[in-house]
């Protein structure tokens, strides 16, 4: 009976998985869709090089509408990423396409170079500040404190950036709160 109700289990296990795979983005032929592909060229970023490339990492393994790839030399990107001794900023132009300012006020003062490296990023995804906010949301930047150093997006900011790039708003839209964000 124990051998059995595992069995069982593994195919609830097994259907499950099967489920999820299904409800992924797919086109018409059921194949699933590609990511969309956004460039970043991070070599004005100095000494925040190995964090933004880690922030765009972590975007790759939260999200699978949209990837961040770095930019082939030459290439022109549709992310520059620059650091600077301001308060780190965000320029989106249109949706996935911007300029990021890492602002070595904030990691002065404590501030965690990953987080704000994926924070930033963020914004070029179309997400808005959420402020003050707690530690487990990405987008509450520096509300959370300097001892917040978690540089993940939150399950709702995650589906945000799903829906912002699985949709047909690439590339023509405006960025959500275009314009200069601070923080
Ligand atoms: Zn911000």
């Amino acid at each position: 009976m124990l051998t059995g109700g595992l069995a069982a289990a593994c195919l609830v296990s097994m259907s499950l998985t099967g489920a999820q795979a299904l409800a992924a983005p797919h086109d018409t032929a059921g194949s699933p869709l590609a990511a969309h592909v956004l460039t970043y060229d991070a070599a004005g970023s100095a000494e925040f090089r190995s964090a933004v490339d880690r922030g765009a990492a972590i975007w790759n393994e939260s999200v699978d509408t949209v990837e961040l790839r770095p930019a082939a030399s030459g290439q022109r990107a549709n992310i520059r990423v620059l650091a600077d001794n301001g308060w780190p900023r965000a320029l989106p132009t249109t949706l996935g396409n911007g300029t990021v300012y890492i602002g070595r006020q904030a990691v002065d003062q404590g501030y965690n170079t990953i987080r704000i490296s994926a924070h930033e990023l963020g914004h070029i995804l179309g997400l808005p500040d959420r402020k003050p906010g707690p530690c487990s949301s990405l987008m509450s930047g520096s509300s959370a404190g300097t001892a917040c150093t978690n540089p993940y997006p939150n399950t709702a900011e995650k589906a945000e950036v799903e829906g912002n790039f699985g949709g047909l708003l690439v590339g023509r839209a405006p960025a959500p709160g275009a314009g200069l964000i601070v923080d």
